[in-house]
């Protein structure tokens, strides 16, 4: 048995925790926040996700706290014509084996902290803000802001998009800003108009923004997501916003979008950011995972999946003593580099697909609405219907 320390308590750490731990391994948590918590509203989790969750054992307690999303729904949002919808119902959940789900982010968060504390193997350490580290042939060293060193067999930096271990190991100094600011608010589902109430993810997509909304919380709340591309060059994250503010950004989106937008209070702002894929992200005992390894946009709605597949990957691989650790970890990184780097492509070229305006975004939406089910739902089964979370399904799949 060895002890893996993972720096970062996320929805990726504790899922590693999770997975290293039903290895027979020692994980040991480091968190820089004072308690284990996740901010933020609504994830969509796709079937790739949940197979993930079930790996973990946790699959069952998500698909009965969750809402099962019926349609992706694409409108065009300054005219309001439904272009497409792609249905997640019965022919999608036999072919990807799950349903298409979103849960309230700290639900999840909750349901992974419940089972690492459940677990003899998992500590939990949080105010543990770790700076950098140190390796030898015999273990890994983190070293905390406070200059205490800690010592255990490896180091998995699962500390995010601004990860302490990646910018030692990388070296790739700040993420790339996109230019795009998302707006963020809730609204209790009662206030919905019930022409709106889709059992969807619904997309507005209008000249240089979109607008996306989806239930959460067993369907009490509306979750509103609205991009809007005004070229910001600097990042900001949960910045409180005026109403007024955010509904003057939208105005160019037909009556539907706006009434929704109307109805969020208390806005809340991101400029979004990532950073371009790498090939290696590890280091002897030293590897990276989930955002910390490939931070992508959220517009393919997978940073989280793909955290949750690296920690069924890299628990899978450990199944060793501590002296392999090093191949293992190479052989993780070998294995989701190229799938993890295509679904950061992937987020970044959506918005090419959703803020046209006019000529551009009649193309878009014949081409888009002269789609079937089946060609929808082979566009997304590289990833959505992945098993094995391997580079090895992503080769020949279609996009
Ligand atoms: C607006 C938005 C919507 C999204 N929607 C979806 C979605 O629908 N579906 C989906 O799959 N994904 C979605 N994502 C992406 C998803 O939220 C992330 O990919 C996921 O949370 C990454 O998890 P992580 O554990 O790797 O990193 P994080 O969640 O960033 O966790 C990192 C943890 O490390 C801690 N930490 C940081 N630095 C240190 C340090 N030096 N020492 C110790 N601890 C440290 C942090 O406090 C934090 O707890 C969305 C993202 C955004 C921004």
């Amino acid at each position: 048995m060895a002890t893996l320390l993972i720096v970062g308590g996320g929805i990726g750490g504790l899922a590693t925790a999770l997975s290293i731990a039903r290895r027979g391994h020692e994980a040991v948590v480091l968190e820089r926040n004072d308690r284990f918590a996740e901010l933020g509203a609504g994830i969509q989790l796709a079937p790739n996700g949940i197979e993930a969750l079930d790996r973990l054992g946790l699959g069952d307690k998500v698909r009965e706290r969750a809402v099962h999303i019926d349609h992706l729904r694409f409108m065009d949002g300054v005219t309001g014509e439904h272009v497409v919808s792609m249905p997640l119902t019965a022919d999608y959940r036999r072919r990807f084996g799950n349903p298409y789900v979103v849960v309230h982010r700290g639900e999840l968060h909750g349901m992974l902290l419940d089972a690492c504390l459940a677990s003899p193997r998992i500590q939990l350490r949080a105010g543990h803000g770790v700076t950098a580290y140190d390796q030898d042939d015999t273990g890994a060293t983190v070293i905390l802001a406070t200059g205490e060193r800690i010592t255990g067999d490896a180091v998995i930096g699962a500390d995010g998009i601004r990860s302490a271990i990646r910018r030692q190991l990388v070296g790739d100094g700040e993420p790339r800003i996109s230019g795009i600011t998302v707006y963020r608010s809730l609204i209790p589902i009662e206030l919905v108009p019930d022409e709106l109430r889709w059992n969807a993810v619904t997309w507005w997509a209008g000249p240089k923004c979109h607008f996306v909304h989806y239930a959460i919380a067993g369907g009490r709340y509306l979750n509103l997501a609205a991009s809007f591309d005004d070229a910001a060059t600097r990042a900001i994250a949960g910045t409180p916003v005026e109403k007024q503010f955010v509904q003057s950004r939208f105005g160019a989106l037909g009556e539907a979008p706006r009434q929704l937008l109307a109805l969020g209070e208390d806005w809340k702002a991101w400029v979004l950011v990532d950073r371009d894929p790498v090939d290696n992200w590890t280091d002897g005992r030293v590897t990276l995972l989930g955002d910390a390894a490939h931070p992508m946009l959220h517009y393919a709605a997978q940073g989280a999946c793909q955290a949750l597949e690296d920690a069924v990957v890299l628990g899978d691989l450990l199944d060793c003593s501590a002296a392999e650790f090093g191949r293992r970890f190479d052989q993780y990184n070998h294995e989701r580099r190229e799938r993890t780097a295509r679904i950061q492509r992937v987020s970044r070229e959506s918005i090419k697909l959703w803020h046209p305006a006019g000529t551009d975004a009649k193309a878009r939406n014949e081409k888009l609405s002269s789609m079937s089910a089946t060609q929808l739902h082979d566009h997304v089964a590289w990833m959505h219907g992945a098993r094995s979370f391997g580079a090895v399904l992503t080769g020949g799949a279609s996009r």
